[in-house]
């Protein structure tokens, strides 16, 4: 985005950077210098990184770019010191700096997000997210045959406590969206240690519309009763309703958690307000920091003082030492988001994607729900007749970077897949807004409409795909131009 001298104020850059380019250049200049005396390869490949950031039409949707003063933060003996435990109450001596640098970046976010308690620690969001379950089950699952051990709550166990509690935990329900619906895998499945622990059942999304189906979820909570309601997706393209979840969730009695890695910038910008922002309707909301809230890789719980205490033993009980200089580029990134010029940024991101949908409406491409309401825009590829492998390396090759992914009922299956999930946090970072995003949309429709699959009648390929000739070239000096104009950290230079 265009620094906007108005809405910033001094102490919080703009999140480009431009505005102190000369400064961040110097640093950087300074910093590769020293990095390159002791492992050249590692400057090599840092200098290239910018280098390959700077020319590629970025669309995934779960990244973004993270402004100079919070990748500088990150750079820091702030790295070198050890802090378990809890501000003010560390395992460690001589935490006192730590102390400030996490109690700002609670507070930043505490104000930001309107969260009584806000827990700045986890390393990423998998990380928050094991932190909020352990908090559930240490707040929620009283263990009666436990009674006569003394112990009333799962963090009072002992050793011989746990393996009884193993079984104990074995029982409880956990309903989340499917995987194929735009869920994550955090949300109870088999990869990952949330389908293990848990009993998994999973609400999927109206087949003839692609919405989000309450009637649905209400059913399948009322029938399943589940411990945990884990509302949030890294793969739909539209709003959720967080009131009427937690509606579901109380009258089921489960807790609601929301996962919003995804929309988070959407939530600190007020794109996502009311009904739409789930900080004020679930028990418990987490999120990562370096998706659309444009902050450094990391993870963040937000709780309701009911939830808090037993978030607030994330470490040492889920979670390794806390990362000093993540936390404190956590304060930098927050303090920016706080600034008016992030509320343009993140509305910008939201009329982006609309455009973005709109171009491909256009050219009578299909999208999964037929359009978008949120960041993402989740193309269907077989409007194209190819998969969604053939369409991500087709575009990869015309400088494109996107990412496959499942649609709903998958014809492809989950490798394969049908779909190409897009984002527009990052491009809009950049300076991208709805003209930019029609060009893009026409780019790809360009690129995809000039891609075959390989193979004859009755034996198809489902990765093998042949571009026409010059089509990867053309779009990428297209592409390149977009960039061009838009560039990435401006002022920049190493
Ligand atoms: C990206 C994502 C995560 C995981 O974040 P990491 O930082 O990669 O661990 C968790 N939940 C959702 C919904 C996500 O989109």
């Amino acid at each position: 985005m265009a620094a906007d001298p108005s809405s910033t104020s001094p102490s919080v850059p703009a999140a480009d950077g431009a505005d102190y380019a000369d400064t961040a250049s110097a640093a950087y200049r300074a910093a590769l210098q020293v990095i390159e005396s002791v492992e050249p390869r590692v400057a090599a490949a840092t200098r290239k990184e910018l280098a390959d950031q700077r020319d590629s039409l970025k669309l995934i949707a779960s990244e973004n770019y993270a402004s100079p003063a919070v990748l500088l933060t990150m750079g820091t003996w702030l790295s070198d010191k050890y802090a378990e435990g809890t501000i003010g109450h560390r395992f460690y001596a001589g935490c006192q700096n730590v102390d400030t640098v996490e109690s700002v970046a609670a507070e930043h976010a505490r104000e930001l997000f309107g969260a009584p308690y806000a827990y700045v620690q986890p390393h990423s969001g998998i990380d928050a997210n094991l932190v909020a379950f352990w908090a559930i089950l240490a707040t929620r699952v009283e263990a009666p045959e436990l009674a006569n051990l003394g112990a009333k709550h799962v963090n009072d166990l002992s050793e011989a406590d746990w393996e009884t509690l193993r079984n104990k935990l074995g029982n409880q329900r956990l309903l989340g969206m499917s995987l194929d619906a735009g869920g994550h895998l955090t949300h109870g499945f088999r990869p990952n240690i949330s389908g293990k622990m848990f009993h998994q059942r999973s609400y999927g999304t109206n087949p003839e519309t692609g919405f989000l189906d309450y009637d649905a979820v209400a059913a399948a909570a009322r029938e399943f009763k589940p411990l945990v309601l884990v509302a949030g997706y890294s793969a739909y393209p539209r709003r959720v309703n967080f009131a009427k979840m937690r509606e579901i969730a109380d009258e089921v009695g489960a807790t609601l958690m929301v996962d919003m890695a995804h929309f988070a910038g959407l939530v600190a910008g007020k794109v996502f307000t009311g009904d739409e922002d789930p900080v004020p309707h679930a028990h418990v909301t987490t999120t990562t920091t370096h998706k659309s809230l444009r902050g450094p890789r990391g993870g963040m719980v937000l709780a309701t003082e009911e939830y808090a205490p037993a978030v607030d033993k994330g470490c040492p009980m889920v979670l390794g030492g806390p990362l000093s200089h993540v936390m404190a580029a956590k304060a930098v990134a927050l303090a920016e988001a706080r600034q008016p010029a992030f509320g343009k940024y993140a509305q910008q991101v939201a009329d982006n994607a609309q455009a973005l949908a709109d171009g491909f409406i256009k050219r009578d491409a299909g999208l999964v729900t037929g359009g978008t309401d949120n960041h993402i825009v989740l193309l269907d590829v077989t409007s194209f007749g190819l998969t969604g492998r053939q369409a991500e390396s087709a575009l990869l090759d015309a400088g494109i970077v996107t990412n496959r992914n499942s649609i709903p009922a998958d014809p492809n299956g989950a490798w394969y897949t049908s779909g190409i999930r897009l984002g527009t946090p990052a491009l809009t970072s950049r300076g991208f807004g709805a003209d930019e995003f029609d060009r893009v949309a026409e780019l790809i429709v360009e690129v995809l409409s000039n891609t075959q699959p390989e193979g004859s009648a009755g034996s198809v390929s489902k990765a093998k795909y042949k571009l026409t000739d010059g089509t990867a070239d053309r779009v990428h000096a297209a592409a390149s131009e977009l960039l061009s104009a838009n560039p990435l950290y401006p002022g920049l230079t190493l």
